[in-house]
């Protein structure tokens, strides 16, 4: 196929991810924006697999096959809870791959010498795929709770992370005067990229993690462009870019939802300076036949999903006594919080699997105002995004993060296992509060009883 014919057919891919994208932004669209893109990955594939320098193909679908039928039983086996976890390694694929990409292109097939740009690109995605790759193993240590989730500061941190920056620049100069594969200088960007991906998140930790995710996404995007620089590939450039850009809008989406500067995020490590002030009070447990009383006379009811409902995977069950609520002439309404959950969008995502109305989905701005004028708020599996102390302790690691109000709500329930801490570590005053009953036990269960008690 002629190069004319395989850019034509790149421009039509490249139109249909951007088109697929468009549709991610809304949930009622999303499904088919995701398969519009993917259909626009197997096109933009399948030309590029027509390019006649290929002569052999068996290592292509040797590769096609590992790579895909590892993915497909990942995809199939992984549980909702352990998405982030899955999106952190997929980013660390997409970082390995560039670094691959880099390395080989450095194997000129035309045999010419390798032009300074091409260098200074190779150089590029080796260092940005280096570091996405081993960030992603630490966000996925981190996420799955193997290694502690904890921000990591130590002195001279800074000075250390400008030393390793200075020396791969160093290098990378070296590097594009004379680019070799077997250079000293190629070999320390490759092992310093690795290093400096971990000391990237090694400092950013608690609540601050959903940034690192959105980062390294942005990362792999810009990786993967720089790769498509390296061996002159017109859709590996776009599709690249796109990751790259919306990577980055999602990390500024992020950092606003937590009322942080990049930098702070990137640089001064979770909770690194603050300790919360220890919170006191007498808690008041109820049981599931009072809290269906209460919600049976209520006329406005706001469930506050978070990570809980992920774990108990109640949200079928959620949107069936939403429902019940319904016919009882409540009003009902979700209030998302930007980072409830463990990655972005958690939330809207097992809220569309079980169908709840999008027309009830409530962002955290639209709901505070109106909080006060809300009967229950029902808080199912949520802790940090409704922690007041973000609001009130000036000493709390969450001070400035923006909560939803549940604790101004007539009544708060509060649907959680134990008195444990969210992922941030940091206790919640909001389990003490007057108007707060405490529903102890799985998130699922306590909802499957106050909906028995409707039906009986
Ligand atoms: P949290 O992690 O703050 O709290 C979750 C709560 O769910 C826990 O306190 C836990 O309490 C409870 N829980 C767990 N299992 C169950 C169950 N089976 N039934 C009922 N309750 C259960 O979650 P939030 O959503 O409020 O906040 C998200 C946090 O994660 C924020 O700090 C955010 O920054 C961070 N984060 C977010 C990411 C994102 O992209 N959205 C990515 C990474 C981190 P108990 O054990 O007592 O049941």
């Amino acid at each position: 196929m002629s190069v004319q014919a395989v850019n034509l057919i790149y421009i039509i891919s490249a139109a249909l991810f951007i088109f697929g994208l468009k549709q991610l932004g809304s949930p009622a669209t999303a499904v088919r924006g995701n398969m519009l893109s993917a259909i626009a990955m197997v096109i933009a594939i399948v030309v590029t697999l027509f390019n006649e320098q290929i002569g052999d193909y068996k290592w292509i679908i040797l590769g096609c096959l590992i790579g895909g039928g590892v993915g497909a039983v990942a995809a199939k086996k992984v549980e909702m809870t352990s998405m982030p976890e899955m999106v952190a390694l997929f980013n660390g694929s997409g970082g390995i791959a560039s670094l691959l990409v880099g390395w080989a292109a450095l194997y000129d097939l035309s045999g010419g010498p390798i032009s300074g740009f091409t260098a200074f690109t190779i150089f590029l995605s080796v260092l940005i795929g280096g570091m996405t790759f081993s960030g992603s193993l630490l966000a996925y240590g981190k996420l799955s709770e193997k290694i502690d989730s904890a921000a990591k500061v130590f002195n001279a941190q800074r000075l250390v992370n400008g030393a390793i920056l200075a020396t791969i620049v160093l290098a990378g100069i070296m590097f594009c005067f004379n680019p070799s594969t077997t250079s000293f200088a190629f070999i320390l960007i490759i092992v310093l990229s690795l290093v400096f991906g971990v000391m990237a998140v090694l400092p950013i930790g608690g609540a601050d993690m959903p940034v690192v995710i959105s980062l390294l996404n942005s990362y792999s995007g810009l990786a993967a462009c720089a790769a498509g620089f390296a061996i002159d590939n017109n859709i590996l450039i776009v599709a690249g870019s796109l990751v790259g850009a919306s990577g980055i809008i999602l990390t500024n989406i992020m950092c606003k939802a937590m009322n942080r500067s990049l930098a702070n995020v990137l640089f001064s490590g979770f909770g690194a300076t603050k300790t919360a002030t220890k919170v006191e009070g007498e808690v008041k447990p109820i049981v599931g036949e009072d809290a269906y009383l209460i919600l049976e006379a209520a006329s406005s009811v706001t469930f506050v999903p978070g990570y809980g409902m992920a774990v108990a995977q109640a949200q079928h069950v959620v949107r069936e006594l939403g429902e019940l609520l319904e016919g009882n002439g409540c009003e009902v309404t979700y209030a998302i919080h930007p980072v409830a959950g463990r990655m972005p969008g958690h939330m809207n995502v097992l809220l569309a699997e079980a169908n709840v109305p999008y027309d009830q989905l409530i962002e955290m701005d639209d709901i505070n105002p109106r909080m006060e004028s809300v009967d229950v708020a029902v808080v199912i599996g949520a802790n940090d995004v409704v922690n007041p102390a973000a609001r009130e302790d000036e000493n709390s690691p969450i001070y400035g993060m923006p909560i939803i109000d549940v604790d101004k709500a007539q009544t708060v329930f509060v649907l959680k296992r134990s008195m444990g801490s969210g992922f941030s570590g940091v206790d919640n005053p909001l389990f003490f509060g007057d108007n707060t009953r405490m529903l102890f036990g799985d998130a699922k269960e306590s909802i499957s009883g106050i909906v028995a008690e409707f039906k009986n």
